[in-house]
């Protein structure tokens, strides 16, 4: 019984942490530093649902993810909620130099 409750209070910090550690591309992202966007208050709401809530969500972000796979930054017009087709971004992010 000991055991269980030492590997639940583990658990539980473990994602704790997880849920509140923000994107490792947040410090050369602009959605994250701001002043991008027309309304501060819209990268306030994309840093809250993406960039701070922890790898589950901010490894869903688009930007998060075209960066991942062609080592590049998204365009700035790419929003972490961006509904253009993915591998049409990653293509045109490839071609850039
Ligand atoms: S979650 Fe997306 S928008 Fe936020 S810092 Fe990471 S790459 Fe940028």
């Amino acid at each position: 019984m000991q055991h269980f409750f030492t590997t639940s209070r583990k658990t539980a910090k473990l994602n704790s942490k997880n849920m509140n550690s923000t994107c490792p591309k947040s410090e050369n992202c602009p959605i994250f530093k701001g002043g991008v966007l027309k309304r501060a208050e819209s990268e306030q709401v994309y840093r809250n649902l993406y960039c701070n809530s922890g790898e589950k969500n901010y490894s869903k972000c688009v930007r998060y993810i075209v960066s991942e796979k062609t080592g590049k930054s998204a365009p700035t017009d790419i929003l972490p909620n961006c509904s253009k087709d993915l591998n049409e971004i990653i293509k045109k992010v490839q071609e850039t130099k």
